[in-house]
């Protein structure tokens, strides 16, 4: 049975079985031109990925219902997409770029498939700035970091609890999309990472990516790229990613695999209040894990715990569960959580970000 939300942080059943619904997010257009390669533009190459990749969807999967945030060469705001695909619902958001580190960078290659989360956490923006990878994102630069104070970790941590919902099933399909890049578009593997992009921060409804196919600026990328076999193969890795994904996460009744992870993925969660009012109040929450790799969709460790969240901090992932009001209903819970990891202990956020007590 298809789970929807009903009001702050109860879930109910849905009244009826309905259509999984993809967005798909051409970055840029019309004035918004993106990364220019030799005889290649960013917002034509990702309009002509993404009207393939829904084509190819519809082809396959004519139950599901593909939405564009734009269609044709238009420009559109960051803000306006996300909530596009908020109001409609979606299931899954899939925001299409191409990269760029300058103009006629020829040795530069390959696809990265982001979620939100955290690029580096500890380091201010200057020093990030100073890594490659960032500086890879220039051409995106306002995509990433408008609309929130760059410098502060505490944006990022609170990034990551507001989302972290979604975010399982975002590294899910991120990882999908990756290996499809590589293996039928057969583009260098840059791997999948994470990074504040507002356009992801923006989607609440359902797990969000943004791909970045490829660097334009390459001569030979933006050759691949701006060629119709091109933008026909990156849009058939994506396709191959969105099959495997909706056969494992299909709205209508959950496989086996959905089930097995509800527990983890989709229980009742106080995360899943608007992220304003979640960042307003004081919480106690129950910390029980600490990873310094993300943990997995599914992951045996998260098995039994209820509403998951996490947080990074010093160079770990802290994994977190619960979320309450008073340390009176925190003990309660910790409680509970102590039987499967005697270790656990309370902590204290404040506007998404852990305060010492
Ligand atoms: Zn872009």
């Amino acid at each position: 049975m298809a789970l929807m939300l009903c009001g702050a942080s109860v879930w109910c059943p849905a009244a009826s079985a309905r259509q999984f619904t993809v967005v798909i997010d051409p970055g840029h257009g019309g004035r918004d031109t993106g990364a220019v390669g030799r005889n290649a533009k960013e917002k034509t190459v990702v309009l002509g990925v993404a009207l393939e990749l829904g084509r190819l969807i519809n082809e396959n999967h004519p139950e599901v219902k593909v939405l564009y945030t734009r269609s044709t060469d238009v420009f559109v705001t960051l803000d306006g997409r996300a909530e596009f695909a908020n109001k409609n619902q979606a299931d899954l958001f899939i925001s299409i770029h191409a990269n760029s580190v300058k103009r006629n960078q020829q040795s530069v290659q390959g696809a990265m498939v982001f979620t939100l989360g955290l690029h580096r956490t500890e380091d201010n923006l200057e020093q990030a700035m100073a890594e490659n990878q960032v500086i890879e994102l220039e051409s995106d630069y306002s995509v990433t970091y408008s609309g929130f104070d760059p410098t502060s970790a505490e944006s990022y941590i609170f990034f990551e609890l507001a989302q972290n919902q979604n975010q399982q099933r975002s590294i899910e399909f991120a990882e999908l999309a990756q290996r499809q890049l590589v293996t039928t578009a057969g583009r260098a593997d840059r791997q999948v990472q994470q990074a504040g992009f507002l356009v992801l921060r923006n989607v609440t409804v359902c797990p969000s990516v943004l791909v970045e196919l490829d660097f334009i600026c390459n001569n030979r990328v933006a050759q691949f790229l701006g060629s119709d076999e091109g933008q026909k193969l990156c849009a058939k890795a994506l396709s191959n990613a969105f099959t495997t994904y909706y056969s494992h996460h299909p709205v209508d009744g959950q496989s086996q695999s959905d089930a097995a992870q509800s527990a983890a993925v989709q229980t009742p969660q106080s995360y899943s209040q608007p992220a304003q009012s979640a960042s307003a109040a004081t919480v106690y929450t129950v910390q029980f894990l600490t990873s310094d790799t993300p943990l997995q969709p599914g992951d045996p460790r998260l098995k039994d715990i209820d509403d998951v969240s996490s947080y990074y901090h010093q160079n770990l992932y802290k994994y977190v569960s619960g979320q309450f009001t008073t340390l009176r209903q925190a003990k309660r819970h910790l409680a509970k959580i102590k039987k499967i990891y005697p270790e656990a202990f309370i902590i204290k956020m404040r506007n998404g970000v852990r305060v010492e007590q």
